[in-house]
């Protein structure tokens, strides 16, 4: 591992040197020549939501998997109701650099073009601005998710300097009384964390900035309100994501009534998802698609997902977990482990064209979160795909 002279790791040294080394390598993968005989043939001629529906038919990917998250750090300096990391003992290291740097080009090798890193909180990395600027040069599109707690306007302006493409701030609601509720901690977090976004993109025009909001029995009746407020007060530069409440994974099938609407408040769940849409006509940047979230009242308040659905979510990227899993989804067990295998094995494996095939059917414990389920994403995708390989 290449050092400075103060005996620190030369990151930049490293990247460089892994970047170039090993470039063809893939392992005792097989099937590579199958899946680039399929993608260099159909690659061109197809959008990327048609590959992946190709690959789903076929039951083996033709095309990358374009997004990766990574939980960068298990940590977290927040105590979420509706979460329960903050709860875990024994937390796993964070991942070191040179392991993300050991992915990444894995992920590069493979195609992916967005990587998101969360946890956990990610701010609370010291060096999140060398692992978003590392990402970066791998030409990936970069991400963060925040709590928003150690997001001051400095440390804001660094991540943009670094080179993060998008903010995204864990937001569900603009009541303190709720807010705590969702987020254990004070709304002032909240309010200094949007001021310090906006004046980051003041700064940095081409920095997003996005709010994700947690729909819950204690938000259901101000979701207009709340899109209402953000749309005028970021001037239309900070964008929306909706998504219903999921009961933590950890806690087996026990949901969390608390946060669920009760289902004689679906009606007016519904009604207020109407004007929700009515506001996206009008120009509110609301990222989720109208048919996403038509069903967040069925999903939310009765567990359904749309007649005939069928997942994809297999086919287009994974999870990896502070402690080097690889996951098909949020909730279904590890299908790797990249302490003892490689991240382009594990996308060819048979275990995951297994798991795949049961994803597909929804033999699973079925979720509606807008970065598996979300296909208005697709078209997004696509300009990505095309355009950035
Ligand atoms: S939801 Fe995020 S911020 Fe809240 S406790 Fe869980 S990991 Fe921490
Ligand atoms: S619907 Fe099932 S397989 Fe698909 S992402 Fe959700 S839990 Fe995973």
């Amino acid at each position: 591992m290449p050092t400075s002279s103060k005996g620190k790791i030369n990151w930049l040294a490293m990247r460089t040197k892994c970047h170039h080394g090993n470039k063809d390598t893939y392992g005792n993968v097989r099937v590579r020549p199958l899946f680039n005989f399929l993608h260099a043939g159909l690659g061109k001629h197809l959008s990327y939501g048609k590959l992946i529906e190709v690959s789903s038919k076929i039951g083996f990917p033709i095309a990358p998997p374009l997004t990766a998250s990574i939980d960068v750090t298990l940590r977290c300096n927040s105590i979420c109701g509706y979460c329960d990391i903050w709860k875990i003992t024994n937390k796993p290291d964070d991942i070191p650099l040179h392991r993300l740097n050991q992915i990444l080009l894995s992920l590069e090798k493979l195609g992916t073009k967005i990587v998101t890193f969360g946890g956990g909180e990610p701010l609370l990395r010291n060096d999140l601005e060398k692992i978003v600027f590392l990402a970066k040069s791998f030409k990936m599109l970069v991400n963060i998710t925040t709590n928003g707690i150690l997001l001051t306007s400095e440390r804001a302006a660094g991540l943009a300097e670094a080179g993060v493409n998008i903010i995204i701030l864990s937001l569900d609601t603009l009541d303190p009384r709720v807010y705590e509720r969702h987020r254990g901690v004070s709304f002032k977090v909240a309010e200094r964390a949007l001021v310090s976004l906006l004046n980051a993109n003041d700064k940095y025009p081409d920095l997003g900035v996005a709010v994700n909001c947690v729909i819950t029995n204690y938000n259901a009746s101000n979701l207009v309100n709340f899109a209402n407020w953000i749309w005028k007060q970021g001037n239309g530069k900070i964008s929306m994501n909706f998504q219903p409440y999921h009961y933590p994974p950890h806690q087996g099938n026990l949901a969390n009534d608390e946060f669920i609407p009760k289902p004689d408040s679906k009606r007016a769940l519904e009604e207020e998802i109407n004007e929700l849409i009515n506001l996206k006509r009008l120009g509110a940047p609301i990222n989720n698609s109208e048919f996403y979230l038509r069903q967040i009242p069925d999903y939310l308040c009765a567990g359904n997902l749309p007649d005939n659905f069928r997942c994809l979510a297999g086919y287009t990227g994974f999870s990896i977990t502070t402690d080097l899993k690889v996951l098909p989804c949020w909730r279904l067990p590890p299908i790797g482990d990249l302490n003892s295998e490689d991240l382009i094995d594990v996308w060819f494996s048979q275990k995951y064209r297994k798991q795949r095939k049961n994803m597909k059917y929804l033999r699973c414990p079925k979720c509606w979160l807008t970065c598996h389920n979300e296909k208005g994403w697709y078209e997004w995708y696509d300009y990505i795909y095309k355009f950035c390989t």
